[in-house]
């Protein structure tokens, strides 16, 4: 049966998955979102049995059902090999009795790479599949990991140009210097003085700009999104939400049908909507709790049923959740509002214009799947510290988050079901953060010393996509303004 998707902004709009990955957005700047969360057609006991791709699978073939068993296995195996340094992909890792989802394997190690790692392959089998013979941009804007995640997915992917969008002052060292040492022809990579959300707005109004539109079409280019709001990447997250509790359960640590509650570091609220999605199909999952840091924006959501966006932006040692609009919300409001796209359009032009928007009781009621959480800067330092010094394991700073929010939520509600932690990103991306944690005496020090002091101290090698940038070469300098994001755009492609 097909699995058509629609607009959460309008009825009536009707796309095939393929068209759904090439659009990026709908045309009225909704979300696309499946008619129907598919459910699993396959025993957990089985999926128990089976490797990551696999896995991915049996999950991805249930929403992109226009794309024929071996297009969809093709793009699997391009996407989860090597380019992972464990054939696990995301391996679980037990400690003082809670389990760690490490989704940061890949080539750029953050969880963004689960999903960018097959989204190119997605999307030119998409265009394949519609007779789509112009150039792909994908613009994107990045609050650190996706840029470089989506560059290292889509460089030198034939019939493709990408751009990269990052705030200039908003990333971590490590972070910047992936980028700005990205090779690839089709690859360039900017700098804004803005912040993520104006970078996401830019990026946003690029792709909702009929004229340019039109100037894109006449050289024979077109644009798509790699960012979270892609149903490309949203589909292939699912997956490890199953593979992990399909582990757990081939582990003995629960019987297939005992409940998990997910802890997701949230930002773009992407992650954590993948989640969801999994439940929707038949993962017997308790709470999904959501992890955020001191731009607590979905955590008073939560509480309130009021979204408010009108409040100071902070900088914090978790730059990718550094985020005050987290896009894939409006997900969430389309299905707890009965899937009514007039009411969804409603809450985001509000959104838009005021920057705030109120849920009705009946919504929040049907949130009751979500747990919200927030730590400050000092509660995650002091995580990484107390778990380091307990277990030996050395975490990252957005992983820190959701593991200070997990203990507070299981200290105030006794909630003893067995937790699985979404562990977003590989503590060498943030070692200055994390080592500043972990020691006074670090503070200072050169980033790379810090690199080899963290092997030192957790016993673990250190990354090859860490190694690589030591001695790589800049390859990019060019930073903007806010508002000439177009600009650039426009040079880079000659337009
Ligand atoms: C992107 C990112 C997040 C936030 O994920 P969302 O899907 O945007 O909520 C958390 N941690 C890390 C390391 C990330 O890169």
């Amino acid at each position: 049966m097909e699995l058509l998707y629609q607009s959460t902004r309008s009825k009536g709009v009707k796309v095939t998955a393929s068209q759904a990955i090439l659009k990026g957005l709908a045309d009225d700047g909704g979300l696309f979102v499946p008619e129907k969360i598919p459910g699993l057609d396959i025993s957990i006991e089985d999926i128990a049995g089976m490797s990551y791709k696999e896995t991915a699978y049996e999950v991805m073939k249930l929403f992109l059902t226009d794309f024929t068993e071996t297009e969809l296995k093709s793009c699997i195996g391009k996407a989860y090999d090597s380019k992972f340094d464990t054939g696990e992909i995301a391996p679980l890792t037990e400690k003082a009795g809670v389990y760690y989802l490490e989704l940061f394997h890949g080539a750029t190690i953050a969880f963004k790479d689960m999903a960018l790692s097959i989204l190119p392959h997605l999307l030119t089998a998409s265009a394949k599949k519609n007779n789509v013979n112009k150039e792909i941009v994908i613009l994107t804007a990045t609050s650190g990991d996706t840029g470089k995640a989506a560059m290292a997915g889509f460089a030198d992917v034939p019939g493709t140009r990408i751009i990269v969008f990052y705030p200039k002052n908003g990333v971590s060292r490590i972070q910047e210097r992936q980028m700005v040492t990205q090779k690839g022809s089709n690859t360039s990579v900017i700098g804004i003085t803005g912040n993520f959300d104006d970078a996401q707005s830019g990026v946003k109004a690029m792709f909702n700009n009929k004229e340019l539109a039109r100037a894109l079409d006449g050289h024979n280019y077109q644009f798509s999104s790699a960012n979270s709001i892609n149903i490309g990447r949203l589909v292939p997250q699912v997956v490890y939400y199953v593979y992990s509790y399909a582990k757990l359960v081939a582990k003995g640590v629960i019987q297939s049908g005992s409940p998990v509650n997910f802890v997701v570091p949230t930002g773009n609220f992407g992650n954590i909507l993948a989640a969801y999605y999994a439940k929707n199909m038949g993962i017997p999952v308790g709470k999904l709790i959501c992890a955020s840091n001191e731009n607590k924006v979905l955590f008073d959501f939560f509480e309130t049923g009021v979204y408010d966006k009108n409040r100071e932006f902070m900088l914090t040692s978790s730059p990718s959740m550094d985020i005050l609009v987290s896009s894939n919300l409006e997900r969430l409001l389309f299905k707890i509002a009965g899937e009514d796209a007039e009411a969804t359009r409603g809450m985001m032009e509000a959104l838009a214009s005021e920057g705030k928007y109120t849920i009705t009781a009946d919504m929040k009621a049907q949130m009751a799947d979500f747990a919200g959480g927030w730590a400050s800067e000092e509660e995650t330092a002091a995580e990484i510290k107390r778990v380091y010094e307990e277990t030996g394991y050395v975490m990252d700073t957005h992983t820190a988050v959701a593991s200070a929010v997990y203990r507070a939520y299981k200290e105030k509600t006794k909630d003893n079901t067995v937790t699985v932690i979404a562990s977003t990103a590989s503590p060498y991306k943030f070692g200055t953060s994390v080592m500043g944690a972990i020691g006074s005496g670090y503070k200072g020090m050169d980033d790379f010393a810090l690199v080899d002091e963290l092997s030192r101290i957790s016993g673990t090698d250190i990354p090859k996509a860490v190694e690589e940038i030591r001695t790589a070469p800049v390859l990019h300098s060019t930073v903007c303004k806010t508002e000439d994001m177009q600009k650039e755009v426009e040079k880079i492609l000659g337009i």
